[in-house]
């Protein structure tokens, strides 16, 4: 079998394999990517935070991305019965980027992967990890490409990007199931021809349907739009016939978007998705570390998972730069606890989403404008700014505030 040796090797091309690599790679280290799928393919989740700009920005990736003009995202606009709520990333409380993008993910995740490749870093493409020996923090990883040839990679390091793939958690039984609730969505991609400036495409839209029931709406700057419901498994077993008729009549009833996604071509017959949120018992070990999904993914509604993926990509590589010049790294208090800080904040508003919480803070009558550009920096993304008392406090200060507003309006209408 063909032997090679590498200083790090990053499972997975996606965004946490490709930040990490770049960092890595900038610092003077041999890295290797391998990929189990040939680029460009699909992956959902398109609507990227602003915080992740930081990310990119480290890697060296922003200006590539500039240069295939994807849309351009400025905010969030949250929608029911006819309600709406805005965000914009300006008016955010955390100082950082006020904007990022709408991308279709295969041609993003083919971006950053043919930067980093530009960089030195080679890319290894249908090749699949299957097994991993770790002696010490020295490891050697058997990966096989799509003839069947099977290599042998020796490594001093390995960052485990590998998505829903979970490469490490499953080889070495770390996986652990989420506290989340299981969720499913039904998507596709139409050609949004009725689209209007009204409909401002440099926003995301996120429909409350019903309650535990709601509509992503991601417009991309080819005029197509991704669409989405998501909720409970059990809401979408009263919907009959193939998936493209579930989604129309879905589509149908539901007054925003109606008359503007009637008859829509559809890029793709819609496709499902089911539980998705999955965690690890742990994020790091001796001679790897996990990234991106493999770390924590929860839920769509915020879209934090390309945040987490790159943030955590662009933690994890400082750390493990500082490891292979010789470094004692603390994994806890340097990787962990922050990282954790970023996914139990997402968490916190996540189920306040659920929980309708935050419908009571979002349609609130009179919103606190203060308060409301505390939560647009969650919306951004900026989950780590401890200064933010509604990053701080996200696990009470959501159920004080929705409680405040409930009084109010009760006071009011008596
Ligand atoms: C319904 C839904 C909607 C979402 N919407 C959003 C959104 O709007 N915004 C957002 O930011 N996030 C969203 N997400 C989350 C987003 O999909 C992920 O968080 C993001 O793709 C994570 O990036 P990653 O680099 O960790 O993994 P991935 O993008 O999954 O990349 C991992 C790569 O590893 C490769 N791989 C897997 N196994 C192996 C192996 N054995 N050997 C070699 N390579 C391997 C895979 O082929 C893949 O290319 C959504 C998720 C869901 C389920």
């Amino acid at each position: 079998m063909k032997t090679e040796k590498v200083d790090v090797l990053v499972i997975g091309a996606g965004p946490a394999g490709t930040v990490a690599a770049s960092i890595i790679n900038k610092a003077g280290f041999k890295v290797k990517i391998v990929e189990k799928m040939k680029f460009p393919r699909f992956v959902i989740g398109e609507s990227l935070l602003p915080r992740c700009m930081e990310a990119l920005s480290e890697a060296g990736f922003v200006e590539a991305v500039k240069e295939k003009k994807f849309q351009e995202k400025y905010g969030a606009k949250f929608v029911k019965n006819g309600k709406i709520c805005d965000y914009f990333f300006a008016d955010q409380f955390t100082p950082g980027w006020n904007w990022t993008w709408q991308v279709p993910r295969a041609e993003f995740d083919k971006t950053l992967a043919d930067t980093v490749e530009k960089m030195g870093v080679p890319v290894n493409y249908e090749t699949t990890v299957t097994d991993i020996k770790f002696n010490g923090t020295d490891s050697v990883t058997t990966v096989e490409d799509i003839e069947g040839n099977k290599t042998n990679i020796e490594a001093r390091f390995i960052v485990d990007g590998s998505g829903y793939g979970r490469v490490i958690p499953k080889l070495f039984n770390l996986d652990k199931p989420s506290d989340l609730a299981p969720r499913r969505t039904l998507f596709t991609h139409v050609v949004d021809k009725k689209r209007s400036m009204d409909d401002e495409p440099n926003r995301i839209t996120i429909i409350v349907h019903q309650k535990g029931i709601w509509i992503w709406v991601i417009p991309f700057s080819n005029g197509n739009t991704s669409v989405g419901f998501v909720g409970d498994p059990e809401f979408f077993k009263q919907y009959q016939g193939t998936n493209e008729e579930q989604w129309r009549t879905l589509i149908a009833s539901q007054p925003y978007l109606a008359e503007r996604m009637k008859d829509v071509e559809m890029v793709f017959e819609p496709r499902i998705l089911e539980s998705w949120s999955t965690t690890s018992s742990t994020f790091y070990g001796e001679g790897f570390v996990l990234t991106g999904n493999v770390t924590e993914f929860l839920d769509p509604v915020f879209s934090s998972g390309v945040t987490l993926a790159t943030v955590s990509s662009q933690m994890a590589a400082k750390l493990v730069i500082r490891k292979l010049n010789g470094e004692t790294i603390d994994w806890d208090k340097e990787y962990t606890e922050p990282m954790m800080q970023g996914v139990n904040t997402f968490r916190s508003y996540v189920m306040a989403w659920y929980e309708g919480t935050l419908d009571t803070i979002f349609f609130a009558d009179k919103p606190n404008l203060e308060i409301k550009n505390m939560i647009c920096s969650v919306l951004a993304g900026y989950v780590w700014d401890t200064t933010n008392p509604y990053v701080k406090n996200h696990d009470t200060a959501l159920v004080k505030l929705a409680k405040l507003i409930n009084i109010e309006k009760a006071l009011a209408e008596n």
